[in-house]
């Protein structure tokens, strides 16, 4: 398949082969268009197959530019992971004018206020400091549609479990679900169990 296939927006089409992607790899293949479609999907992929321009694609044609508040939240482990997805989300979507902040421990709270205060389509963050913006409020979930977990194993084995329940309960009732993990072990699955709803389920 190609990205051309998958009816993605022009100005994103032009992000993904100005960042030098010419063929999709195979979870981009096979995810892409069921989250484009709203559909839960559960990923069983490692760094290096990816996965983080799979779920970045898939956000970035989902989300209304027009809404100044986050709709998309992504959770990963550590803080260097969430800019690292911050900086590919900027740079698929560099032709759409997107606001995506990098919400992580030991980094200046006043400067998260402040970014999202302006508005922030997209946040990637660690759980810990996105449980502190929401709760401050300045994090607004109202309109958040798309909840990713990426690497969730490794978010369950960092003891991040009741920060991402937490969060979830902010959430509103039917946000969709991209769930990307290495691994599955029982605690994984019974978050998934607990998020998502009729899951695609994708090995790669
Ligand atoms: P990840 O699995 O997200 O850690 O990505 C692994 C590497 O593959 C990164 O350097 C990406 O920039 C790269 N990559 C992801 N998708 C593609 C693609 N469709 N074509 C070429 N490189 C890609």
């Amino acid at each position: 398949s190609s990205f051309e296939e998958m009816n993605l927006k022009e100005d994103l089409l032009r992000g993904i082969y100005a960042y030098g992607y010419e063929v999709p790899s195979a979870v981009q293949s096979r995810a892409i268009t069921q989250i484009c479609k709203g559909r839960d999907v559960i990923a069983q992929a490692q760094s290096g197959t990816g996965k983080t321009a799979t779920f970045s694609i898939g956000i970035l044609q989902s989300i209304d530019l027009s809404v100044r508040d986050t709709q998309a939240l992504i959770l990963s482990p550590t803080r260097e992971l969430a800019v690292q997805i911050q900086n590919v989300v900027l740079a698929l979507g560099d032709h759409m004018n997107i606001q995506c902040h990098a919400c992580i421990g030991g980094t200046s709270v006043g400067n998260d206020i402040k970014k999202l205060d302006y508005g922030q389509h997209v946040v990637s963050g660690t759980p810990g400091r996105v449980t502190d913006m929401i709760r401050r409020r300045n994090l607004r979930t109202r309109n958040v549609k798309m909840l990713i977990l990426d690497e969730a194993d490794e978010l369950l084995n960092q003891g991040f479990k009741e920060q991402i329940y937490d969060i979830y309960r902010y959430l509103p009732p039917g946000t969709q679900v991209v769930v990307v993990s290495a691994t599955l072990p029982q605690d994984v699955l019974e978050m998934t169990s607990k998020f998502t709803s009729d899951p695609v389920r994708i090995l790669v």
